[in-house]
């Protein structure tokens, strides 16, 4: 995601402790604690400015959600649609995803989505794609036993890649749609990239993960 940066990004996003988590690692094992109910807690990684989360956030007040961006001034864009919406289901993370298990206790998340991860094409940045194994051991650590991974992308080249990564790594492929608009999923929340991608044409993949065998 290319966004001008944001003056003052920063400062406003540590003006709302309510809904950017300043200090996550004292979170650790308390999230639902912190929402004041036992919902299971699911997370967005990457979640640009902010549609898919705030969205589905809305659609199922029954989960927490947390969602997570490395980038200030793309966070500043979700705080602000979260600042007019006042999800209390919602928190929001300035985070890399390489550092999650310092801000998550073993089995405490019970759904990871990754939308549209950017794909680094190029092998010497292999490390860098969001379904690297590195990545991978990281979320089967956060993730609950029975937990899951929504992946969905219009690269084909990262989809590809990220399927055997997937397989490589031991993990089940629960589910897998080619072209997911044309499939018989109902309930699909868009992202801002899903929108602009299928507007041009392009085929949306989707595959569900889990590390349960
Ligand atoms: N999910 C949004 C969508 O579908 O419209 C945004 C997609 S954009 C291509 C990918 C986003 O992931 C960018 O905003 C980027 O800053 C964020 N990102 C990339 N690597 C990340 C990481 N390691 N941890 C957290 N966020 C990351």
């Amino acid at each position: 995601m290319r966004l001008r940066n944001r003056p003052g990004a920063m400062e406003k996003l540590t003006a709302h402790p309510e809904y950017v988590i300043q200090q996550p690692e004292t979170l650790k094992g308390k999230w639902r604690g912190n929402f004041n109910n036992d919902n299971p807690v699911h997370i967005e990684i990457g979640t640009g400015k902010g549609q898919f989360i705030i969205e589905t956030a809305k659609q199922n007040p029954h989960v927490n959600f947390v969602g997570i961006e490395l980038q200030t001034s793309v966070l500043l864009s979700v705080l602000e649609k979260q600042l007019e919406e006042e999800l209390p289901n919602l928190l929001l993370l300035q985070a890399d995803a390489a550092n999650l298990q310092e801000y998550f206790e073993e089995g405490e998340v019970g759904r990871i989505y990754l939308n549209f991860s950017d794909p680094w094409p190029k092998k010497r940045h292999e490390k860098r794609r969001l379904t690297y194994k590195t990545f991978l051991t990281t979320y089967e650590k956060v993730l609950a036993d029975d937990g899951e991974i929504i992946f969905k992308t219009d690269n084909q080249g990262l989809f590809e890649y990220s399927l055997v990564s997937f397989s490589e790594y031991g993990a089940k492929l629960e589910d897998v749609k080619l072209d997911l608009h044309h499939s018989d999923v109902e309930d699909n929340v868009m992202t801002e990239y899903e929108e602009k991608f299928s507007k041009k044409g392009n085929r949306i993949y989707r595959a569900i993960i889990g590390f349960e065998n």
